[in-house]
């Protein structure tokens, strides 16, 4: 079964936030605003500690506890200096050195930050590294994570959207496999360009308050730029394009703040911790850690559906579930040895085999309809329609007839018809409910007819453990 086309629904919400936070009165420290966030701080703690589940099980941690000491003092410092107005005492900053080349950092939704080695070895002194922690401290403090997702139309998009930031990490399985090629690729926590220039100004306001000098943060793009010569640049460096503005910015915030005379530069700490890391063996970049991860029969990241190949011989669903969550949003069993893929608005889940550039043969797929439909009935139609459109070989076979998901007044109706993949006929079961906000939820199960009667199975398991909480 084929992708509808959808529409896309364009987010007009962050075009207010630029106005919000244009430059003020030149003489003034620019003002930094909370952006308008309406997750819970809660929901920031629980993603963080998801995805850093996952990045610890994907990259190497440092195990020399000398060093890893000394970023956390360094860390702990800059925590202090958070201002009065973005502390969350909820917030557990905690601080890692990943075992990787690449001159990189990030940090997670409620504290979990990581330094990569490389960028503790090229930092020409603690302010310079400190910089990018605090700027990192900054997207945290600003919950920048959750604020993107606030931006986002539709409800799944907002949990699909932190996926996206966060590299789909949060969505498990699969996706967290994924973490480490779009960590590579640097598609990892991408922020607007305002939210970066506001991480940029509280990191210069927090460097200073803990006795850096704040211009360390940009001489730290200068450092970058030298190095990172022929090869790509970090991504919280390349999502700006215009570092030498980016450079002015800060140190102009730099002349509105009370620098300390006499700066933190080299520390004892930070020369025996650079002396350490460089007496270790070199250090692979993160994209040669995935790649390994990937041969040594971890699970592979995939280039997305369309990149896999239909085989004769798939897999049956597995009878151990796994658990796919999207926040507090949605939670859902799927077979552990279906793969996920996500989209505008929708995941697909499918085995190896059975997807590919024109759907999937086996599994299903979850998602959310923008509708103007007032009810049910009506929706489902409209939503239903767009499938047989997208895919003229199937037919309905069935009335709609009514049923529950999580509870709520649902419709079942089943399609069929020759599939052009497997040449087979297929069957595909779609049952629908409607969200609070009047959209409607869908989950669509697709199999052969010779294999429906396992994937039948699966697939009422699967619709039997929705949890909708929107
Ligand atoms: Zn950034």
């Amino acid at each position: 079964m084929r992708k509808i086309q959808k529409s896309r629904f364009a987010a007009s919400a962050m075009l207010v936030w630029v106005l919000l936070l244009a430059p003020m009165a030149a003489l003034a420290q620019t003002e930094i605003k909370m952006p308008k966030n309406k997750y819970k701080v809660e929901d920031d703690v629980k993603l963080g500690n998801e995805v850093s589940a996952k990045v610890e099980n994907q990259f190497p941690i440092l195990s020399d506890s000398a060093s890893q000491n000394y970023l956390q003092d360094v860390g702990e410092r800059l925590v202090l200096s958070i201002p009065r107005e973005f502390r969350h005492p909820e917030f557990d900053y905690r601080f890692k050195i990943v075992n990787a080349s690449d001159i990189n950092a990030f940090a997670l939704p409620g504290g979990p930050m990581y330094v990569n080695r490389g960028m503790i070895e090229a930092a020409k002194n603690e302010g310079e590294m400190a910089g990018v922690m605090a700027h990192e401290i900054s997207h945290v403090a600003l919950r920048h994570g959750t604020a993107q997702a606030t931006k986002q139309s539709n409800p799944l998009n907002q949990i699909l959207g932190i996926g996206a930031i966060l590299g789909g990490a949060i969505l498990g399985g699969q996706l967290g496999a994924q973490l480490g090629a779009l960590f590579a690729q640097g598609y990892f926590l991408r922020y607007s360009r305002d939210y970066e220039r506001q991480a940029d100004i509280l990191g210069a306001r927090i460097l200073a308050d803990a006795g850096y000098d704040p211009r360390d943060l940009a001489n730290m793009f200068r450092t970058i730029n030298e190095q990172s010569e022929g090869g790509r640049p970090p991504e919280w460096l390349s999502s700006h394009p215009d570092p030498s503005r980016r450079y002015e910015t800060i140190n102009r915030e730099a002349e509105l703040l009370r620098v300390s005379p006499e700066p933190i530069k080299l520390t004892p700490g930070f020369l025996s911790t650079q002396q350490r890391l460089r007496r270790l063996p070199p250090a692979r970049t993160l994209e040669e850690i995935q790649k390994d991860t990937q041969s040594s029969g971890g699970q592979g990241a995939s280039g997305g559906m369309a990149s896999g190949r239909y085989t004769r011989n798939v897999p049956y669903p597995s009878s151990a579930a796994r658990t796919y969550a999207t926040g507090n949003w949605l939670l859902v069993n799927v077979p552990s040895n279906w793969k996920q893929f996500e989209g505008e608005s929708e995941v697909w889940f499918a085995p190896d085999g059975a997807y590919g550039n024109q759907g999937i043969t086996h599994g299903a797929l979850i998602g959310v309809n923008k509708t103007n439909q007032r009810n049910l009935a009506n929706a489902t139609q409209e939503y239903v329609n767009g499938i047989l459109q997208a895919n003229t070989y199937l037919r309905r076979t069935t009335g709609y007839s009514s049923t529950y998901v999580d509870g709520r007044s649902a419709y079942a109706v089943m399609l069929a018809g020759r599939s052009p993949v497997t040449g087979e006929t297929e069957y595909a079961l779609v049952y629908t409910t409607q969200l609070r906000s009047g959209d409607l939820f869908y989950v669509v199960g697709v199999a052969p007819r010779s294999q429906s009667s396992a994937y039948n199975r699966a697939f009422n398991e699967m619709v039997r453990s929705i949890e909708l909480n929107d």
